[in-house]
């Protein structure tokens, strides 16, 4: 598969990965006819570091990930559950999580050691004619976002208008949300239109610990917004 052309081999502590935060492939998603092989190849095509396969039915085996990951490529299993409150991208489960209520899934994603990040908040929102309808939040995801147990927002995606990721990202602002961008693609051809760059470190980069960097990034925001 070659070396990616934007590959930074510098030390790896200063190094930043680019990680192409939801894509879907076959393996977990029964709208997408990408192959493993084909998701792959196309991101280290584009000079991705990674992906996060956000499936909406499984989450990829760890042997899985493995054996379509290289030295420089990691493939982050995750899953995109929909939850009574939206898409919710799950990063750092072993198993497709059992909760669609959005705040027993927190409490079954904080347990394991995992992080949520809500995916098109806004998408469809702006849909039904009335402006303000899109800066509408519901009351309980303001209070599940509030209480932080949800680290980041998806702040684009290109299966959304430019209004509704305009809006995640004054969301992901205004909440002090880490933001996240994925293409959300369902062909080859989409993958890698966006990404999102995660300072490297030493260790090998595996789901868990992208879900440990995403909660060092949110820790290390300047100020949050009590849940009382
Ligand atoms: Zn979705
Ligand atoms: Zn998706």
């Amino acid at each position: 598969m070659g070396e990616p052309p934007n590959s930074n081999d510098a030390d790896p502590v200063s190094r930043t990965l680019r990680i192409d935060f939801h894509v879907h492939s076959r393996l977990g998603s029964a709208d997408s006819g990408t192959t493993p092989e084909q998701l792959v190849d196309a991101a280290i095509r584009c000079g991705l570091d990674g992906v996060v396969v956000a499936e909406h039915y499984r989450v990829w085996a760890e042997g899985e990930a493995e054996r379509f990951s290289t030295a420089s490529f990691t493939v982050f299993p995750g899953a995109e559950v929909t939850t009574d409150l939206g898409h919710v991208i799950v990063v750092g489960m072993k198993e497709y999580p059992r909760h669609r209520r959005l705040e027993d899934l927190a409490i079954e994603a904080r347990d394991a050691g995992a992080i949520l990040v809500l995916a098109h908040p806004f998408r469809g929102l702006f849909d039904v004619g009335l402006p303000e309808a899109g800066n509408t939040i519901h009351p309980r995801l303001r209070r599940i976002i509030e209480a932080g147990q949800v680290h980041a927002i998806e702040v684009e995606n290109n299966g959304c208008t430019d209004s509704e990721n305009h809006a995640a990202r004054s969301l992901a602002a205004l909440a002090a949300h880490v933001p996240v961008a994925g293409s959300d693609a369902h062909v080859p051809a989409g993958i890698g239109r966006s990404w999102t760059s995660i300072p490297a470190s030493a260790a090998t980069p595996d789901s868990r610990w992208l879900a440990g960097a995403v909660r060092g990034l949110y820790e290390r925001t300047p100020w949050h917004r009590g849940s009382r």
